[in-house]
């Protein structure tokens, strides 16, 4: 598999598995199961896992175009992908030692989705700093954990799971385990009914006194912050763009297909042909989708050759994504007026499902943070 066959085969599964599926998913909150029964035996589950494992070694440049084409069809499986990539590569870097090969050569065959299970109901969207705690016994640890959102919930696998290390002393001396989804003490605690990603089981679960052997703990003790931050974060950031870029995509050609086809009988004009003004706010809504393109092929450039600026570029892209995805849907929703507010369309649900990004962490808010004192030349923690 390369590039170009890995895109045009996300494509192909967003037409035909995706697109037909999405509204409706989305109205009744479903998990989409057909869609990873489509991506894992078309090899996509696997992307950027190296040929070693069974990998296809691909790039975030292939990547990012593949979440951005599900993305179009719908943006709760381009999440679903995305958390599982960015748990993949976790499970691929961990430390020597741990027992990852069974799991990564179940995702090679296609039959195995994972997903990151970090964010805390302590710590809010801080997911660098779990509250949770491991306690080591003769045989691995035990954690017991309120996990606030996790997507796929119930549906994965496995999970890349945070808690802070039994002698660990700092907030973010947090350690990642891999933990089967059958595990004694793992469960959904609570239905996921979001605003947007509907789609995406991004439900609460809970560990209690969950048991993890020393060979499926993935970082040494308190390394887990630095698998998150190098590992995780650039994956994370980059695939959130993509997401949100894919969202602006759907949302300009609905907009324009509405343009085109909705009529003022009356004036025997389109309302695209009849009015400039709609036509002045689509333009800026096409301006903004191709500076996103442009910002997210910045950032990959930044990925493949990382240079000083590349820290700064991975914290901006997430943030100016969410901004965009917002403004852009805002103003379809504008534009195709009563139609796209009675749900006519699909612009609502791409209106519903663009607000995620800005509130998933690291949120908009916190990036500016990070970049301010990055701008300033102050540690980010
Ligand atoms: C659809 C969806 C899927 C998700 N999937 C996952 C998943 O798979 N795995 C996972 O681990 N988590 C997941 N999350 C959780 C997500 O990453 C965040 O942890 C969660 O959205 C934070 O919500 P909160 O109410 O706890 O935010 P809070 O922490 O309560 O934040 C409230 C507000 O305060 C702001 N804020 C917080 N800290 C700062 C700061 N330092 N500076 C400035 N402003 C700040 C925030 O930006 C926000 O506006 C998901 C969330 C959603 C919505």
């Amino acid at each position: 598999m390369n590039h170009e066959t890995a895109v045009s085969s996300a494509k192909e599964i967003a037409d035909r598995v995706l697109a037909p599926a999405a509204r409706q998913n989305d109205k009744e909150g479903r998990f989409s199961s057909e869609a990873i029964k489509a991506l894992g035996p078309a090899g996509l589950l696997s992307i950027m896992l190296p040929a070693d494992v069974g990998g296809a070694a691909l790039g975030p440049r292939t990547f990012a175009a593949i979440v951005s084409a599900l993305a179009e069809a719908d943006a709760s499986v381009a999440m679903v992908y995305l958390m599982h990539v960015c748990a993949a590569a976790t499970i691929a870097a961990a430390r020597k030692g741990a027992t990852v090969a069974p799991t990564l050569k179940e995702i090679a065959a296609g039959r195995h989705l994972s997903t990151l299970a970090f964010s805390e109901a302590g710590s809010r969207s801080h997911f660098w700093a779990p509250v949770s705690r491991a306690r080591r016994n003769a045989a691995g640890v035990h954690i017991t954990a309120k996990k606030s959102f996790v997507t796929s919930a119930g549906q994965a696998s496995s999970y890349v799971v945070s808690a802070l290390a039994p002698q660990g002393t700092a907030p973010t001396d947090s350690t990642l385990y891999l933990i089967a989804s059958g595990a004694r003490g793992l469960s959904v605690a609570g239905a996921w009914d979001g605003l947007g990603l509907r789609a995406n089981a991004s439900a609460p679960m809970t560990l209690d006194d969950c048991e993890v052997s020393y060979e499926s703990q993935l970082t040494d003790d308190g390394a887990g912050f630095q698998a998150m931050l190098q590992v995780v974060l650039p994956l994370f950031n980059l695939g959130s763009a993509a997401v949100a870029l894919g969202i602006c995509r759907a949302a300009v050609a609905g907009t324009a297909t509405h343009l085109k086809s909705a009529r003022f009988e009356h004036l025997g004009q389109s309302l695209g042909e009849s009015l400039p003004t709609l036509r002045a706010q689509i333009a800026t809504m096409q301006i903004d989708t191709d500076g996103l393109a442009a910002r997210i092929d910045d950032l990959i450039d930044h990925l493949e050759r990382p240079r000083d600026t590349t820290v700064l570029r991975v914290l901006e892209s997430k943030a100016a994504a969410g901004d965009t995805a917002i403004a852009v849907t805002s103003a379809a929703m504008r534009i195709c007026g009563g139609a796209a507010f009675a749900k006519h369309m699909a612009v609502e649900r791409l209106f519903r499902d663009a607000h995620a990004g800005a509130v998933m962490a690291p949120t908009g808010d916190v990036l500016r943070e990070f970049i301010g004192k990055a701008v300033l030349g102050m540690p980010l923690f």
